[in-house]
Formats: C-alpha cells, structure tokens, sequence
C-alpha cells in the first residue's frame, strides 16, 4: 500500500516537472519568451456521489472470509421498532431471530410481525445473518441488534444504542445491484464505531481536519457520514489489496491518508479479525 502511495506521488511529480520540462526545450529554439504551462493541481476532491450505491466497485463480497454461524427464532416478543410506518413505537409479536457466531458473538434481529410469513421473515433475517458473518469479531460483538421492517426504505443507524434498520424491499434491491454486504457494512460502522470514534476520538477529528479533502460528497456534505463513508475504502484497502482499482486506491491515499491510517489502525491484524471471544452459543434450544 506504501508503495502505490509513493508511488502516486511520484507519478504526479514526475508529470509535473516533465511536462515543464519537455515544454521549455521545445520553445527554446524560436527564443520566444517559453510561458510554463499551468501545473496542475492535486485534485482532491470526492470521487464518488457515495460509497455504495453510485459506483459498481465491489468492497465486499460474499464468498470472502466469514465465520460460521447458525440462526434460530427464539419467539415473538413486543420490541422498540422506529423507522415504522406508523407513529406507534412499539410493535407486537416481533419476530426474533437469534443468530449466533462461532466466535462467541450474538446479533438479534427483530423482523416485523409485517411479514407475510415466519418463513418469509426467517428468510430475510437470514440474508441479514450471513452477511454479519462477513464483519471482524469486535463489530459483531459491539452490534447490538439489527431492526427489519418491510417496503422499501433507506436503512439507518442508531450509533449509540447500536443497532440499525433495514427495509425488505430495499435490501432485495441492494442485493440485486451487489450492494447488500457494503450497506450492511455501512450500517454496522455507524452502529459499532461512529459512537467511540467519530463522536469521542481526537485522532480522528485530527485526521479529518488534516486530511485535504473527502472521499465521496456525501461524506463531504453530511459530516456525520464520514467515518462510515471512509472506513469501508479503508477496510477494503486493509484486507483486499489489489481489488478496488489503482486510480482509487491512488485517491484514497491522496485524499484521505490520515483516515485511512488511523481507520487501518483501528481494524484488526487478520490474526485477530475473527477471535473467539467466547463459547459460541449454538442453536440448539428449542423455540419458545
Ligand atoms: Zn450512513
């Protein structure tokens, strides 16, 4: 990564004082007066409307490395469910999925009594479930609850009581286009890190404001956005090397160096990015 860095500098400095060059001696014979062509700026601005949805690169997928996990309703229950379509808070006889990670983790889904089925509700939550399974261990384990409600809406995070809600139709669509696993992830980081990072960290407003620009206008336009909105180039610059493309990976590093070091600091070594934290609690209890 140092060296796609460096050498995006180099490129740079070599077009900069090549060009100039190769300018001059053109000119030199007429002895005209040589004008230096303007030299031209660094641009840093957002490459992207957004992270996700506005580009077709591909941060996550879902054959990468994930922990196993099983996934069982463990009964119906009346939960907080906002993002609802009515004004009413609470909703009655949620479904509740319990899906339980290898590395000793539990994440809960609440799928909406909306559903037109238990099986249709455990089908969703288990996209939901499997995809989680692609997140490092300390995500998953500060991930409180995931929130699905039906129709089709954008998802949203709750960063300090961590959790997230999502949309059937939506998440349907964004698995269509290939995006289910980066908005999971998305979602995730506004859950699990907004609130100690974003909210509570020195280093990061210290990058943030040190750093030239941001990575996509969303991040630029809604601050509140930016962890989220940078973490997942991060992240796949971290664990995939080599799969987001050389201008944007030359971007990142031009636009975002200080982020993309304090958020590669922040995720796991791969030795650690799956840890056993405790006993995996299996699925085996019997639904109530
Ligand atoms: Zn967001």
């Amino acid at each position: 990564m140092r060296l796609v860095k460096f050498g995006g500098l180099f490129l740079v400095s070599a077009c900069i004082w090549g060009c100039g060059s190769n300018s001059q001696s053109e000119a030199t014979p007429s002895a005209e007066v040589v004008v230096a062509p303007p030299m031209e700026a660094v641009n840093t601005d957002p490459i992207f409307p957004n992270s996700i949805v506005s580009n077709s690169l591909s941060f996550i997928e879902l054959t990468d490395a994930s922990v196993t996990h099983c996934m069982v309703l463990t009964g119906r229950e009346t939960r907080e469910m906002p993002g609802g379509p009515t004004n009413n808070l609470f909703e009655d006889n949620v479904y509740i999925f319990e899906a339980n990670y290898a590395d000793g983790t539990t994440v809960e889904v609440w799928a909406t009594a909306r559903f037109s089925s238990e099986s249709a509700a455990e089908s969703e939550a288990g996209e939901i479930a499997m995809r989680l399974a692609l997140l490092p261990t300390f995500m998953r384990e500060t991930l409180n609850h995931v929130i699905l409600h039906t129709g089709d809406s954008t998802a949203f995070a709750e960063d300090l009581a961590h959790f997230f809600v999502v949309y059937e139709e939506n998440m349907a669509f964004r698995r269509s286009e290939n995006d289910m696993e980066e908005t999971l992830f998305h979602e995730s980081v506004h859950a699990t890190m907004d609130n100690m990072y974003r909210d509570g960290d020195p280093r990061w407003a210290n990058a943030q404001q040190t750093d030239p620009g941001f990575i996509t206008e969303f991040a630029r336009d809604r601050v509140t956005e930016d962890l989220a909105e940078s973490a997942i180039f991060a992240f796949t610059d971290k664990y995939f090397p080599g799969r987001l493309p050389e201008d944007v990976t030359n971007s990142i590093n031009l636009i975002m160096p200080n982020r993309l070091d304090f958020l590669q600091s922040i995720f796991p070594e791969e030795a650690t990015y799956f840890e056993d934290i405790r006993a995996a609690k299996g699925c085996t209890q019997s639904p109530q």
